[in-house]
């Protein structure tokens, strides 16, 4: 039998306050000037393959259709070109408002499964932090390994002829003052906890 999914929303579908907290953000603070004239929809390159076009995303989040959001694979879809905030009228850093859509969704752990990117942004964060720098070919094998370990094995030819050449080492090189950076990095999170 046909699965019927229901497509109304109501009131109870709402996290009230949900706009308030993403508009309080950096960048995100002209959130409710939007006049929904979908500007940013007609220029963004990857609209034709979001479920959410931005447009929608502005307004469901001012709406506090929090579920919907994070759920969604538009926000991953997202390839902040810019293109939208530099066109909307109303000055309204959307690509920053996805950003930081993205961000609540690593942080209450609701991206979808085995989806590359926000896998690849965790793993950027842990390697910046504990060294300093990253590396690319681990941080390409990680990715693989945590979303479709097939990739990791046919791309291992690569991974050795990159070697051969030296354009990629295993071990991790670190920084000189990591202790500083883990600092800053600290106080950075201490802001958006501050924000939250
Ligand atoms: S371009 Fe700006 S004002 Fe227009 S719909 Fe998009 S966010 Fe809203
Ligand atoms: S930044 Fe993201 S949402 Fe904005 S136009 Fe580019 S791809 Fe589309």
């Amino acid at each position: 039998m046909k699965k019927i999914t229901r497509q109304v929303k109501y009131e109870d579908d709402l996290e009230l306050g949900f706009g308030a907290e993403i508009s309080e953000k950096l960048g995100c603070e002209n959130l409710d000037r939007c006049i929904q004239c979908g500007t940013c929809s007609g220029v963004c390159p990857m609209s034709v393959y979001m479920d959410l076009t931005p447009r929608r995303m502005i307004n469901m989040t001012r709406a506090g259709l929090k579920d919907d959001l994070l759920d969604s694979y538009s926000i991953w879809l997202c390839s902040s070109c810019y293109a939208c905030t530099v066109q909307c009228p109303r000055e309204i850093k959307i690509t920053d408002i996805i950003y930081a859509l993205k961000q609540k969704a690593i942080q209450e752990g609701r991206h979808p499964k085995r989806f590359p990117i926000p896998v690849l942004a965790t793993e950027f964060h842990r390697m910046v932090r504990n060294h300093g720098r990253i590396n690319e070919g681990l941080l390409a094998a990680k990715m693989f390994a945590k979303t479709d370990p097939r990739k990791l094995i046919s791309n291992a030819k690569l991974g050795l002829a990159l070697m051969k050449r030296g354009r990629f080492v295993l071990g991790h090189e670190n920084i000189k003052g990591r202790e500083e950076l883990r600092k800053i990095l600290d106080a950075v999170d201490g802001e958006q906890e501050a924000t939250r």
